[in-house]
C-alpha cells in the first residue's frame, strides 16, 4: 500500500475510442495513467466499451428480439474472443490475466443467457436493451483493471452503479439523481482514493436506486466522467482523444488549422451541436453546472497541454470567432402553406411531430412572413421526418406543402466574442459571396455564439477555408 501523500492533482481521465480500441492501446492507456500516477496526481478512472462493441451490442440485442438465437451464439464468441485477444495483449502476468480471462468469461455466459432470453421471449424491452448494451463497459473496465495491476498500480473495477451513479428509469437516456449520486459516489470513491488504490469506473452503464440497470444515453461515458469529477470534487476532468485538441476547423479541410487552447462550456456545445462533437453535450452540461474544468487531451501526444474547456470565455482583442465548423449531408425540409401567419402553434406543431419520429433538429428558421418554416436535419431521417409532417399536417389546411432538399451542409461559425460585435454576419456572408457561394438559410443563436447557415454539399469545403482565412483563424494569437 502507498504511504499518505499530498497529491497533486485530483484528476478523473477518461479513455474511450482510440484509448481502448484494442490490446495495444489498453497497454498504452495503462502506461498513461502510470506516467500520471508517478507524477503525483490522485486519480479516478472511467472507461468507455472498446471501439465499435456498443454497436454491435445493440444490433445482437435487436437481432436477439426477433428470435435468432444462431446469430446471437456466434456473436458472443466474437466477443468472447475480441476482449479474450485484447487482455492477452495488454496483461503479461499469468495470474492477473488469468483472473481477468476468468472474469471476461463469466460476463460472455451471462451476456448469452440474457440474449437468449431476449431470444426465446421474442420482445426486446428498453429495460432489456439496456442491460446488453451496457455489457461494453463491463468487459472494459476490468481488462483496463487488470493492465494497472499488471503495471504495479493498486486499483479497483466497478460498474457506474457499483460507483454509486444512481439514476431515474429512462432507459437510453436515464437521468442522474445528483444529490444521491454524489453522496454515494464520494462514499464509495473516497475509501478507496484514502487508500491509494485507483478506481476504474464503467462509463455509459448506472442504475436505478432499486438496482435495475440503466445506460446515460449513447457516447454516455463522458457523462460519467463528469458525474463522478463534480462528486468528487476534482480539480479537472481529462479526456484522451485521438486529436491534439479542439480545433479552429477540420484541419482535413482547413490545413492551417490550429489548436484552440482554451474555450468555454458555452463555446464547446456550439461545437458539439455543430458536428464536432469531440464530448458529449451532457458532460460539458454537467460540467458547466459544477464549475468542472474539462481538458481534451492528445493520446498520441502525452506533453501537450491539450484544450482547456472552461466557465468563462477568454475573448481577446478581434478574436471574435474561435473555430468555423460543419454538419454534412443534411437535409432541408420546408413546411409551407400561406394560411400559417400568425399560427405560432404550428411550430410548435412541427417540432412536436419530429420529436416524436426521434428527428434531430439541426436548425430552424422562420421567414417574417412567416410563411414557410425551414428545419435541417440529419439526411438518414428525411424522408422519415417529411413523410411523417406530410401525414400530421396536410390535411389541416394550414399547411400547403412540406417539401425537401437534400445534399446541404451546415456551417457554423462559432465565438464568445461575437456577442455584441456588429458586422460579424456581414463579414461571413461578404465571404460567401466573394466565393459565389450560395446560402440557403441562415440561423443565429439568441446566444450570439453561433451564425449558422446552409450550403450545397460541395460547397462545404470551400467556405469553411475562406471564413478560416479571412477571420485569420490559422495565425497564432
Ligand atoms: N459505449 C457507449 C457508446 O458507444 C458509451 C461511450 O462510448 O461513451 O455509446
Ligand atoms: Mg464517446
Amino acid at each position: 500500500m502507498l504511504e499518505p501523500r499530498d497529491w497533486t492533482m485530483k484528476l478523473v481521465m477518461k479513455f474511450g475510442g482510440v484509448g481502448v480500441a484494442d490490446g495495444k492501446s489498453l497497454k498504452r492507456a495503462g502506461g498513461i495513467v502510470s506516467k500520471f500516477r508517478t507524477d503525483g496526481h490522485e486519480l479516478v478512472i472511467v472507461t468507455s466499451a472498446m471501439y465499435n462493441v456498443t454497436n454491435s451490442l445493440l444490433d445482437a440485442a435487436t437481432r436477439a428480439g426477433k428470435g435468432q438465437r444462431e446469430h446471437v451464439k456466434r456473436f458472443v464468441e466474437d466477443v468472447r474472443k475480441r476482449h479474450v485477444d485484447s487482455a492477452q495483449i495488454a496483461i503479461d502476468n499469468e495470474e492477473v490475466l488469468d483472473r481477468v480471462v476468468r472474469t471476461i468469461e463469466s460476463k460472455c455466459d451471462d451476456l448469452k443467457n440474457i440474449l437468449l432470453g431476449i431470444a426465446h421471449i421474442g420482445e426486446l424491452t428498453p429495460r432489456s436493451k439496456d442491460l446488453v448494451i451496457g455489457y461494453g463497459e463491463r468487459f472494459s473496465a476490468p481488462i483496463l483493471q487488470g493492465v494497472l495491476e499488471d503495471l504495479g498500480i493498486e486499483s479497483q473495477s466497478l460498474t457506474g452503479g457499483e460507483a454509486g451513479i444512481v439514476t431515474d428509469d429512462h432507459f437510453g437516456g436515464a437521468e442522474p439523481l445528483m444529490n444521491v449520486t454524489t453522496l454515494e459516489v464520494r462514499q464509495v470513491m473516497d475509501p478507496l482514493l484514502e487508500k491509494g488504490i485507483v478506481p476504474v469506473v464503467s462509463g455509459f452503464i448506472a442504475s436505478t436506486q432499486d438496482g435495475t440497470h440503466t445506460t446515460l444515453g449513447r457516447g454516455g461515458s463522458d457523462f460519467t466522467a463528469s458525474i463522478i469529477g463534480a462528486a468528487i470534487r476534482a480539480d479537472e476532468v481529462w479526456v484522451w482523444k485521438d486529436v491534439d485538441g479542439l480545433m479552429t476547423a477540420n484541419p482535413k479541410i482547413a490545413h492551417d488549422a490550429r489548436m484552440i487552447d482554451r474555450i468555454s462550456f458555452s463555446e464547446a456545445m456550439e461545437l458539439a451541436h455543430f458536428g464536432a462533437q469531440v464530448i458529449h453535450p451532457k458532460a460539458l452540461e454537467s460540467a458547466a453546472r459544477f464549475q468542472l474544468p474539462f481538458r481534451v487531451k492528445s493520446f498520441g501526444k502525452l506533453d501537450g497541454d491539450g484544450t482547456l474547456i472552461v466557465k468563462e470565455a477568454t475573448v481577446k482583442d478581434g478574436d471574435v470567432v474561435k473555430a468555423i465548423t460543419n454538419i454534412d449531408d443534411v437535409d432541408l425540409i420546408t413546411v409551407s402553406g400561406a394560411s400559417m401567419v400568425g399560427t405560432p402553434r404550428l411550430a410548435a406543431r412541427v417540432l412536436e411531430i419530429l420529436t416524436d419520429e426521434d428527428v434531430d433538429v439541426l436548425l430552424i428558421s422562420q421567414s417574417s412572413s412567416e410563411e414557410n418554416i425551414t428545419l435541417a436535419i440529419p439526411k438518414n431521417d428525411g424522408s422519415r421526418a417529411q413523410n411523417a409532417l406530410e401525414l400530421s399536417l396536410l390535411g389541416s389546411k394550414q399547411v400547403r406543402e412540406v417539401s425537401i432538399e437534400a445534399g446541404l451542409s451546415i456551417v457554423a461559425v462559432v465565438g464568445a466574442g461575437m456577442k455584441g460585435t456588429p458586422g460579424v454576419a456581414a463579414r461571413v456572408f461578404a465571404t460567401m459571396a466573394a466565393h459565389n457561394i450560395n446560402i440557403r438559410a441562415i440561423a443565429q443563436g439568441s446566444s450570439e455564439l453561433n451564425i449558422s447557415f446552409i450550403i450545397k454539399k460541395q460547397d462545404a469545403a470551400e467556405a469553411i477555408k475562406a471564413l478560416h482565412n479571412d477571420f485569420k483563424l490559422g495565425e497564432c494569437a
